[in-house]
């Protein structure tokens, strides 16, 4: 038992998720029947996502001390997303055209998936969705967008009280780090929650689907690992000036939870956790900056949403001029601000894109049945993103401990 603890979690993760792949593989279908314990541990992260959110990005708004400094690091982020976003989508549909990944495909040989209605939402119920009318319903529903708003109004209303905020503070202070011992306590969860999923998707994955959408599969991974590989080692190597492999090396919990959980959100706690504790970020650049980018930053998703389009567009022979383009850059990345951080949330967002140029929507139900493989990989690169966007953030606004997150050995 000792012994168990005493090798770091990261390495304990890293070949659950080996074995997890290695089992599945062997069992075959049969290893569904341990999805459960899969679904256990993300049903406990889940449980942590609202209380960490609010108590951690309240007590960190507060003590960010002044007004003035929340927005340099605001729109430091949002810069930085819609910057990424873009050129993440650009890079997807640079794969699709120079590749070609739908010309020649055996449509035959695919079994069909349901087609996902397409989201209705207009833009007046987004800007209504951000609104925490009732605070305890947004908290209910897990809406994470709504209760990054309610809490950063606490937070500046604590700001705003002064002294009389103080009882206040301490409560939320306390609270926050009360939080990350109880996300410590659940994280010994992950290599048994990580070999499980790992060993259902090995074991149930789709082999002929696989053969016939190789190359989009191919592609998605290639396009992921660009945007981790180059982009992400670039920001963190020219821009925030620190070690990339610390880097990589301090969010490897989150890259492992990621890709097995397919779920940006379900991986919000590992992420906050890896970012303050290996990383060195300050809590309040942390959980604002991931916990906003969880739903809103998501360069894998927007990468694969312009590659979709074009092999859609190919399998059904449908010609797409540079205003198309244009307009798939644009609805790319408004696709993968307003994708969900759950398991599948692309593949629904990419109606919006598909409807827009015309690329027929039985392209989704083509690409269902190994949607998930490539979710995995859509959802490390965005959790990545996060994690490399609020390193830049609080190494250009002096948030970051530079001397833990080289030394953080103990991750
Ligand atoms: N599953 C992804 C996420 O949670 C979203 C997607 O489907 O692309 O980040």
């Amino acid at each position: 038992m000792a012994a168990w603890f005493k090798i770091p979690l990261w390495q304990r993760v890293v070949a659950a998720l080996l074995l997890g792949v290695l089992t599945g593989w062997l069992w075959g279908p049969g290893a569904a029947s341990i999805k459960i314990v899969g679904d256990v541990f993300v049903a406990f992260i889940k449980m942590l996502v609202v209380p960490l959110i609010f108590f951690s990005l309240v007590a960190g708004v507060a003590s960010i001390g002044d007004l003035r400094k929340l927005g340099s690091v605001g729109w430091r982020a949002l810069l930085l997303f819609v910057v990424t976003g873009q050129i993440a989508v650009w890079l997807g549909l640079l794969l699709g055209t120079v590749v070609q990944p739908g010309v020649g495909v055996d449509t035959s040989m695919i079994e069909m998936g349901a087609v996902p209605q397409p989201n209705e939402t207009t833009w007046r119920d987004m800007l209504l969705g951000m609104v925490p009318q009732s605070p305890v319903q947004v908290m209910a529903d897990v809406n994470v967008l709504p209760l990054i708003v309610f809490s950063m109004l606490i937070g500046i209303g604590i700001l705003m009280a002064k002294g009389e905020g103080e009882p206040v503070l301490k409560i939320f202070d306390s609270g926050s780090i009360v939080m990350q011992k109880v996300t410590m306590v659940v994280m010994e969860l992950t290599p048994f929650g990580v070999f499980a999923l790992m060993a259902w998707v090995a074991g149930t994955l789709g082999l002929g689907a696989l053969a016939a959408l190789g190359k989009l599969v191919f592609l998605n991974y290639l396009g992921c690992l660009l945007i981790i590989g180059v982009m992400y080692s670039a920001m963190i190597k020219f821009i925030a000036r620190l070690p990339v492999v610390d880097f990589f090396r301090g969010i490897i919990d989150a890259i492992a939870v990621s890709y097995s959980t397919a779920s940006s959100n379900a991986t919000l706690p590992v992420t906050l956790r890896c970012a303050e504790r290996n990383l060195g970020i300050s809590n309040s650049v942390a959980s604002f900056v991931i916990s906003l980018g969880a739903t809103i930053n998501m360069n894998g998703t927007a990468m694969y949403l312009g590659l979709a389009t074009l092999f859609g567009a190919q399998i059904f022979g449908v010609d797409l001029s540079w205003g198309d383009y244009v307009l798939i850059s644009i609805l790319g990345t408004l696709g993968a601000v307003g994708a969900a951080g759950i398991p599948g949330a692309g593949l629904i967002m990419m109606a919006l894109v598909f409807g827009a140029v015309g690329v027929p929507l039985e392209t989704i139900a083509f690409v269902a049945g190994v949607d998930r493989i490539m979710d995995m990989m859509r959802t490390t690169t965005n959790v990545s993103g996060d994690a490399a966007v609020a390193t830049t953030v609080a190494s250009l606004t002096n948030e970051i401990d530079r001397a833990e997150m080289i030394s953080a050995d103990d991750v």
